[in-house]
């Protein structure tokens, strides 16, 4: 596939399920990705970009934004704690707010810095050992908690179990969201994007389909 024809089964999904045209932010993960792969998306216009981790994005995105203006940058990945005012200085978003130490941090280095990305918080929907996250309980809690400290939380954000449907999953986070009054939901990626859209997405997160495999050898 590639960039234009994930462009436009976006647009497709949002017609087909009554959403707003340019509702859906489409946010291509480049993690792992060789450069050109990325500067090829880059030189067709596209600016919304996605990174797990903070020292990857670190050595290309300065680089990037050097070059191209505009650039919409999205962490998406586990954030530990040490990275985070260099999360918080790179990205102009981050998907994965997971537990209170962070959102205290975050409080804490936004007032240093006088910024702070867009943030959403990460359900763990599916409840799983070795997913990050806030439990499904915690979700109200959390979101409190952080809106008292000022956070700028724009949405939830989950990855489905890859064994299970991804609808109930999309379905709960919007239901969480909701009861929340948040308008953010990032959640699908590659194999399930339109099926988000169908539920509600706001940014979903395409890699494999853009770029292709990501090769980690
Ligand atoms: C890698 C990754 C994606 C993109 O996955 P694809 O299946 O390649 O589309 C989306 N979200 C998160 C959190 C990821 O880590």
């Amino acid at each position: 596939m590639g960039l234009s024809e994930i462009k436009a089964k976006v647009a497709k999904a949002e017609k087909e399920h009554g959403r707003a045209a340019g509702s859906v932010t489409l946010i291509a993960v480049s993690k792992v990705q060789p450069n050109e792969k990325v500067e090829a998306v880059l030189d067709q216009g596209h600016r919304v970009f996605g990174e797990n981790k903070v020292q990857e994005a670190q050595g290309k995105w300065p680089m990037f934004r050097e070059k191209y203006d505009g650039i919409d940058l999205h962490l998406i990945g586990p954030l530990q704690s040490n990275k985070t005012r260099a999360a918080m200085e790179l990205a102009d978003s981050i998907h994965t707010l997971d537990r209170s130490k962070l959102a205290h941090a975050m409080a804490r280095i936004a007032q240093e810095i006088g910024k702070c990305p867009d943030l959403f918080i990460q359900v763990n929907t599916g409840e799983e050992d070795q997913k990050a996250g806030v439990l499904p309980r915690d979700v109200d809690s959390f979101v409190a908690e952080c809106r008292a400290l000022d956070l700028p939380v724009k949405g939830l954000m989950c990855i489905p179990p890859v064994d299970e449907e991804a609808s109930m999953h999309f379905a709960l986070l919007r239901k969480f969201a909701e009861r929340n009054g948040l308008d953010g939901l990032s959640m699908g990626m590659s194999a399930d994007f339109e099926k988000a859209i169908a539920f509600g997405a706001t940014h979903v997160r395409v890699g494999s389909a853009i770029f292709g495999e990501r090769d980690y050898g």
